[in-house]
């Protein structure tokens, strides 16, 4: 990639090679190294169910803790992972550490179901469903133990190999969900046929929906949708009282977002969960 433009002349100038791409060159090769020295963690963000009024599953979303730079967001070594080929490896890590805790948390009386985010390569072969049904047989745990968060995007790049990998899946009793719904470019009748559980609309129609009329009919039609289909809906970006109860109004499952709590360290986790503080909380916006 780098030696484009390499023909000008005498003067070699790559500009490609700017700090920013040496960067992510360099964050690429670091990945597998990162996977296996422990610079990785999930943090943990609750989904709230809006009729039983109780959390009933989190989001498992990774950090990299480089030791150079610092903290690292997934937008932003996510893509690096998918480019590279280290996403297989970074998924496998991140399902099987997401069980480990279950179990943890099992053991507290804390029976959450762990969603866990996949990426389009995750679904290209079957790999994945035999590692996942290895997993679940090690830790002994019931299969809608588990939830996996995929993009819109990542079923329509491969349909029909998505559709052999999710229809394992789903035979095995793993719960899928369609993820960042309405940002993809997706045909009704491929995502009609995928053996889904659960779609998450986007936060980009959430955060302003107490404001905008437009992501008002948009986020309306879409529970309606979901529904139609036999999807359970949740709302992600969910940043205040208003929002939660206008999701409520219209039907909505499943809320997520800050207004709940922010993707929290299973530290931060434990010190935060109480279940009837919750209960009071919630209820006290009614
Ligand atoms: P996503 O799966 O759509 O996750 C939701 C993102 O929205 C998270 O960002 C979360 O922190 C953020 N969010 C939640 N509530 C709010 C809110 O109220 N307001 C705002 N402004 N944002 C909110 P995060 O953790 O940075 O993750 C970004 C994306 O990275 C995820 O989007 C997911 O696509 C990807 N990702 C994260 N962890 C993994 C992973 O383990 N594997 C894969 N393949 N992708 C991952
Ligand atoms: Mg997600
Ligand atoms: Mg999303
Ligand atoms: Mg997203």
């Amino acid at each position: 990639h780098a030696c484009k433009g390499k023909h000008v002349h005498h003067v070699v100038y790559y500009p490609q090679l700017n700090k920013h791409s040496l960067l992510r060159l360099s964050l690429m090769s670091e990945l597998r190294s990162a996977i296996n020295d422990d610079q990785l963690e999930l943090f943990y963000q609750p989904k709230l169910d809006l009729i039983q009024q109780k959390i009933v599953s989190v989001e498992c979303l990774v950090r990299w803790h480089h030791p150079e730079h610092g903290f690292i967001q997934p937008d932003d070594f996510i893509p690096l992972a998918e480019q590279s080929g280290h996403i297989r490896a970074l998924t496998e890590w991140a399902i099987d550490t997401a069980l480990k805790q279950k179990k943890l948390w099992l053991k507290q009386d804390i029976d959450v179901q762990m969603a866990v985010n996949i990426s389009a390569v995750d679904l290209i072969d079957l790999k994945l469903p035999a590692y996942v049904a290895q997993l679940m047989t090690h830790y002994a745990l019931q299969p809608n133990a588990l939830k996996l968060e995929v993009t819109e995007s990542a079923v329509m790049a491969e349909p029909e190999q998505a559709l052999r990998a999710l229809c394992m899946l789903n035979q095995m009793g793993i719960k899928l969900s369609i993820d960042d719904f309405g940002t993809g470019f997706s045909s009704m009748a491929q995502l009609k046929k995928m053996p889904l559980d659960e779609l998450k609309i986007d936060k980009s129609f959430v955060l302003d929906l107490n404001h905008d009329e437009d992501d008002e009919v948009i986020v309306k039609s879409t529970i309606e949708l979901a529904h139609n289909l036999s999807l359970s809906v949740v709302a992600e970006g969910v940043e205040d009282l208003a929002t939660l109860n206008k999701l409520s109004a219209f039907g909505c499952d499943t809320a997520q977002g800050y207004f709940i709590a922010k993707p929290m360290t299973v530290q931060s986790f434990n010190d935060w969960w109480d279940p009837i503080e919750l209960i009071k909380q919630i209820s006290q916006g009614e």
